[in-house]
């Protein structure tokens, strides 16, 4: 996801509002308003892969976590206070020398991705390669460029002292000492605060990943991982995916309690509507499609047991989570309650840091759940069905707007003779390598699907039928020039696409069918090509 300087600087900003607050006036309530935000700064790092920034800030939320006590704990002791202040002013010197060093170029490439249009994009993602040995990894860099990326390799020692953020660090820990590598990981990690840190070849023995992690890597890869892992996870952190706020239904009687409610999640990025009846739960379900539902026990004319129990009537809502909230502490009557289709309990008053953590771990399961159902397994694309749900909503904004909207069907040129002459697993890992390519060369507001078997859908919002000829033929002359490897040797493929747009065709499934007969001229005129319909 991309970030601002000046979105960065504001929630650093608002972050040590609240410590002041809490020095000038130290009781509990401010400590909870710091907590809660602290802890909302923490995520907002984390969302926008600050990976360094994100360490630091959620080794202070844990500290202050170990401080919250209740009303009796404030102020907290001096030399608690001074370490804390201590730590949160490192915080805000740390944010600004990375606002402050991230040069010009830099920022272009990562912040300006979501205004570019769809014609001038290109990757431009760039990653650090350091290790004592180039030659095991000589597969691996040539895959990324492939996809545009691309690879600059230095070995532990001569790594430039003013890293400039490159998007990835691959650390490659062969040939080094424990004592070598963890602290190398760890200067690295404290000089690139935005990068994502790999550690390969750390072996998958309990203390090794604990040593790697404990020094800052996000991830690991153990010895004699395929070169295709490591790609598929750095494509992964490089991805344009989009993900929506996560949305959450509250259903409470009590307007005090909403508003505290609404306020935390709000303060967490988690966006939320309340209905005080519990009559109206069903619509609000339609309506509002939450993630969660945040339910309070005890209502006029229906408890929340009895208002989920009417929910799981309905097969749509059989797996949203449902959180209840509620001054009682009776063991049994919680027990009933999860029994009864709900999925957790807690307690008010509650801790908002708790409820922010809990709400966020159910969402995330929740939605990895529906990805599962909405995505093809294969390339992790919308699949066949989700992808005409999202056309047609699309092309409802589009009308509503009185934007343009294109269409391209994608198909690879004879892919029977490629499954043919290097088999069928080969063919899925172009199918794959596609996916890839047209989920790093696309914005995060495209809709890309794989339709079929090999083939796929686009549907590019705002953009008319010549733009996205561009876009697309730009894709194709790409991915023609990937090499596969095969056996000591490599082949290339290729596509053909055609595109068609709204307004020119006015509903989503003449608009597939227009596409599908450009596609088809592609062909005849001897594929490799982009046709274009009005
Ligand atoms: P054309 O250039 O006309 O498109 O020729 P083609 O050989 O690609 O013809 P067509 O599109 O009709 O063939 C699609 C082939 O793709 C048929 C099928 O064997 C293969 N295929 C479909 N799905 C998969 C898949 O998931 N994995 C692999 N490896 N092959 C697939
Ligand atoms: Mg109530
Ligand atoms: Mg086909
Ligand atoms: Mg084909």
């Amino acid at each position: 996801m991309p970030c601002s300087p000046a979105e960065l600087q504001r929630k650093c900003d608002s972050l040590l509002a609240t410590w002041q607050a809490y020095r000038a006036a130290p009781g509990f309530e401010q400590f909870v308003e710091f907590a809660v935000t602290l802890s909302s700064f923490a995520e907002f790092l984390h969302a926008k892969g600050l990976s360094g920034l994100h360490l630091i800030a959620r080794d202070l939320e844990q500290q202050a976590l170990g401080l919250f006590g209740d009303e009796h704990a404030h102020p907290i002791p001096a030399q608690a206070f001074d370490d804390l202040g201590a730590r949160v002013d490192g915080l805000a010197a740390r944010v600004g020398n990375y606002i402050d060093t991230s040069s010009r170029p830099i920022e272009d490439r990562r912040f300006g991705h979501e205004h570019a249009s769809a014609a001038d994009l290109s990757p431009g993602r760039r990653i650090w390669f350091i290790g004592k040995q180039l030659e095991p990894w000589r597969e691996l860099m040539a895959q990324l460029g492939y996809f545009g990326i691309g690879v600059e390799c230095w070995t532990p020692e001569t790594v430039p002292a003013d890293l400039d953020e490159p998007t990835t660090l691959l650390f490659d820990i062969t040939g080094c000492s424990r004592d070598e590598w963890t602290s190398a990981l760890q200067s690295l990690r404290l000089r690139s605060a935005a990068s994502n840190l790999i550690g390969l070849a750390v072996d998958a023995d309990f203390a090794s990943l604990q040593a790697a992690l404990a020094a800052g890597c996000d991830c690991c890869f153990p010895r004699g991982t395929p070169a295709a892992a490591v790609v598929a996870k750095i494509l992964e952190l490089n991805a344009n995916e989009e993900e929506e706020p996560y949305r959450v239904l509250v259903v409470e009687d009590s307007l005090t309690a909403t508003r505290l409610i609404q306020r935390t999640l709000q303060e967490n990025g988690i966006e939320s509507f309340a209905i005080a009846q519990p009559r109206d739960v069903l619509t609000a379900l339609k309506r509002y499609q939450p993630d969660l539902i945040l339910m309070d026990m005890y209502m006029p004319d229906c408890t929340g047991v009895e208002a989920a129990r009417v929910i799981r009537q309905h097969a749509e809502f059989l797996s949203t989570p449902i959180v209840y909230l509620s001054g009682e502490t009776d063991v049994a009557l919680q027990i009933d309650a999860l029994r009864l289709g709900g999925d957790h309990f807690l307690t008010k008053p509650f801790n908002p840091v708790i409820l922010n953590a809990i709400v966020k771990s159910k969402i995330e399961r929740y939605r990895a759940l529906r990805r599962s159902m909405l995505h093809d397994s294969l390339t992790g694309l919308l699949n066949h069905t989700s992808s005409k749900q999202r056309l047609d909503a699309a092309l409802n904004a589009a009308a509503a707007e009185h934007e343009p909207l294109a269409v391209a069907m994608i198909d690879i040129d004879h892919f029977k003779k490629v499954n043919d002459t290097y088999g069928h697993p080969m063919g899925d890992q172009i199918i794959r390598s596609l996916a890839w390519l047209l989920k790093q060369r696309l914005r995060k507001t495209d809709i890309v699907g794989r339709y079929g078997g090999e083939e796929f859908l686009v549907g590019l919002p705002g953009t008319g039928s010549a733009h996205a000829f561009q876009v697309l033929d730009r894709i194709r002359r790409d991915f023609a020039r990937i090499k596969h490897p095969f056996n000591e040797t490599w082949f290339n493929t290729t596509f053909s696409s055609g595109i068609a747009s709204f307004p020119a065709v006015g509903n989503g499934e003449a608009l597939v069918k227009e596409a599908d007969e450009a596609l088809y001229e592609a062909k005849r005129a001897g594929r490799d090509r982009v046709v274009a319909h009005g």
